[in-house]
């Protein structure tokens, strides 16, 4: 884990959860329908912070995030969506990976705020690539 920014964080609200569920290092919080969020037991501010180092714990993260979808009975799993808001969009300001299905049957609000083509969302795959080629998401 990185040094930097990873400061327990007494006002962020998924490090309270974090506090409250005696976690194991990444931990899944249940949104509304097929939407997950997985989030990591150490405080990491959003995806621009990830460096190298921490590309095994996002690909947990998103193995996590597909083994709840599946888990839940999510027939496509070709048909998900698991990514991150880009900052200052993020709600939250601790890392968060949101795990969504059906990523085809989402509407046009949803599109905007998870889809693969809006400036303020950036899929897990995408982000790893970018941390295997740059060491670091700019
Ligand atoms: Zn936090
Ligand atoms: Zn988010």
């Amino acid at each position: 884990m990185a040094a930097q920014n990873t400061d327990d964080n007494d006002e962020c609200p998924f490090c309270l959860i974090v506090q409250s569920q005696n976690a194991s290092e990444i931990l899944m919080i249940p949104g509304a329908g097929h939407h997950y969020l997985v989030i990591t037991k150490t405080h990491i501010n959003n995806c621009k912070m990830l460096r190298s180092e921490h590309i095994p714990t996002v690909e947990r993260m998103a193995e996590m995030g597909r083994n709840i979808l599946e888990k839940n009975k999510v027939r496509d799993m070709t048909d998900i969506r698991l990514g991150f808001h880009v900052p200052p969009f993020s709600s939250v300001p601790h890392l968060h990976l949101h795990a969504l299905a059906p990523a085809s049957k989402m509407n046009e609000s949803s599109q905007r705020r998870y889809g693969p083509g809006s400036a303020w969302f950036i899929t897990v795959e995408e982000a790893l690539s970018q941390l295997r080629a740059r060491g670091r998401i700019k």
